[in-house]
């Protein structure tokens, strides 16, 4: 499917015309899943504040170029920027339509966002970790999940069918990436921080990781430099915590 606007690949979750979809859609965001008690398979949707089960769980992301320039444009000097300058955007979206938003940053503990996207068939793991999309790649991130008390209209619309990787005959990311942390075996965060820390020679901090960079999966969404090098010195932060 192509975007007519911008004749990059596109997706459903691209082309909503929800008036949800339209309050996101200026900030490079959109509902990339939906989760409902009847797909939440084992999951137990977290509670509304009235105690009350969500009917439905919908999963913001990000992914393409507006999403980056709003953030430059608009962010404070604070200590977490990006999760900030969300939380200010989302917050009074959710409120508008009579939800509730939940962030994948605020925790310990931490809420199961990812698990949630697969349970939704939005994403799927992947050896580029943590998740793959069949038209972003691993270009994008999810920035929110709006508890709502009403169902979405079109709860299955932003399901993805397959997972790229098991029809991938490359696996060029196994061979792009020059550590050994990500290999058939799996994905050792370990030897990716250290690698990115000291021993790579720059490319994979000042560009992203080099593996995702391979994947032919999501090329129209392959994040710039600037935005790259942002997220990975994020990523960096966590050698702190390992
Ligand atoms: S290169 Fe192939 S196996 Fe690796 S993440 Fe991309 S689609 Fe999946
Ligand atoms: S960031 Fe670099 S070291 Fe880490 S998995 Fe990607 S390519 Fe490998």
């Amino acid at each position: 499917m192509t975007d007519p606007n911008t004749q990059q690949p596109s997706h459903a979750s691209l082309t909503d015309n929800t008036p949800l979809a339209q309050a996101l859609r200026s900030y490079g965001l959109f509902v990339i899943g939906c989760l409902t008690p009847d797909n939440a398979a084992d999951l137990t949707l977290p509670s509304m504040r009235n105690g009350k089960t969500p009917e439905a769980l919908i999963l913001i992301a990000n992914a393409g170029p507006i999403f980056w320039d709003r953030f430059q444009a608009e962010h404070r000097n604070e200590t977490d920027p990006m999760d900030g300058w969300t939380r200010r955007i989302l917050e009074p979206i959710a409120e508008t339509f009579g939800m509730e938003a939940l962030f994948p940053f605020d925790g310990p503990p931490f809420l199961p966002f990812h698990s949630w996207g697969y349970a939704a068939r939005a994403f799927y793991p992947s050896p580029n970790i943590p998740a793959i999309h069949p038209v972003f790649g691993s270009w994008f991130g999810l920035r929110a999940a709006f508890l709502s008390p009403q169902p979405h209209p079109y709860p299955h619309e932003h399901s993805a069918d397959e997972n790229p990787c098991d029809s991938c005959s490359t696996h060029s990311c196994f061979d792009a990436c020059l550590s050994n942390a990500l290999s058939r075996e799996g994905y050792d965060i370990k030897s990716c921080l250290a690698h990115v820390a000291g021993d790579d020679d720059g490319f994979c901090l000042a560009n992203g990781c080099r593996a995702r960079r391979a994947c032919p999966v999501g090329q129209d969404y392959i994040y710039s430099p600037e935005q790259a090098e942002f997220h990975m010195r994020g990523f960096l932060t966590m050698l702190d915590r390992l």
